[in-house]
């Protein structure tokens, strides 16, 4: 299968001569269309600056990153906004959502600003809330609504312009373990929709509803898990030896 994220030999640095940080460290990864895949790693091991990377809001200092065809380190100025709005969905650990918008509002915001034909926007809009399940919240606004709720929203709104990839940045950071897990159950629900989805995360549970977890070490692919024919306590598991050897090996005892 055609792979349709593939991140080529990418050096991410920060600073200047005097002061360098390596972030991430001629780090190669495919996902393939549908796959859902988990990133862990201690605190500083990369997971957010290769997210950021794949999103765009950062830069690679070396290497490529592929959406599909197209090298997205060479997108520059409209087409990099326009690719970003359109190709990619982003849900964040605290939702991100307008406080002044309504649920209805905030789902919709995509569209508005990709310049989408009014009247299509409200069966859209429809579809994506029925598929999250809060319809009935679309006139509400978000202090009205609980954590699990603020983030199907996010997710609603995500989703709405059929991005190629769905990029989540701790998803269920800011839930309660119960909101979590139902997150995470839809999370699936969607994956097997055929949404490709790039989640980091901290948490081994949240981990162990991806197809493919992958540690990352001081910048660098570490190990990697596949889910194949295991359940998802089994993968739990292994994921939870994995975490137990890479923080042996490490000096940060984050979990
Ligand atoms: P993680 O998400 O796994 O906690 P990060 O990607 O945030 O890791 O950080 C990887 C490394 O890059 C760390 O050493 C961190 O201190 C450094 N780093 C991240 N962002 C910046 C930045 N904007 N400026 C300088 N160093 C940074």
């Amino acid at each position: 299968m055609e792979p349709i994220l593939r991140i080529e030999n990418i050096d991410k640095y920060y600073g200047n001569k005097s002061n360098l940080t390596k972030a991430l460290s001629h780090l190669s990864l495919n996902i393939d269309k549908g796959e859902f895949v988990a990133i862990m790693g201690a605190s500083g091991s990369g997971k957010t600056t290769l997210l950021n990377c794949v999103s765009t809001i950062d830069r690679v200092t070396a290497g490529h990153i592929y959406v599909g065809k197209t090298d997205i380190t060479k997108l520059k100025g409209n087409h990099l906004n326009r690719f970003r709005r359109e190709e990619l969905g982003f849900i964040f650990q605290d939702f991100n959502l307008l406080d002044n918008f309504s649920i209805e509002d905030n789902i919709k915001l995509p569209l508005v600003l990709a310049g989408e034909d009014y009247k299509k926007m409200d069966a859209k809009v429809q579809k994506a809330a029925g598929q999250l399940g809060i319809v009935e919240l679309l006139k509400k606004y978000p202090y009205e609504v609980s954590g699990g709720q603020k983030q199907r929203t996010a997710i609603a709104r995500a989703l709405i312009t059929n991005p190629r990839i769905l990029l989540a940045d701790e998803p269920t950071g800011a839930l309660d373990s119960k909101a979590a897990t139902n997150l995470l159950k839809q999370l699936r629900e969607i994956n097997q929709t055929g949404q490709t989805i790039l989640m980091v995360t901290h948490s081994n549970v949240a981990a162990s509803y991806a197809d493919r977890v992958m540690f990352i070490k001081d910048g660098e692919v570490f190990h990697q898990i596949y889910r194949g024919d295991m359940t998802r306590s089994a993968l739990l598991d292994k994921i939870c030896d994995a975490v137990t050897v890479l923080m042996r090996g490490g000096e940060d005892s984050e979990s």
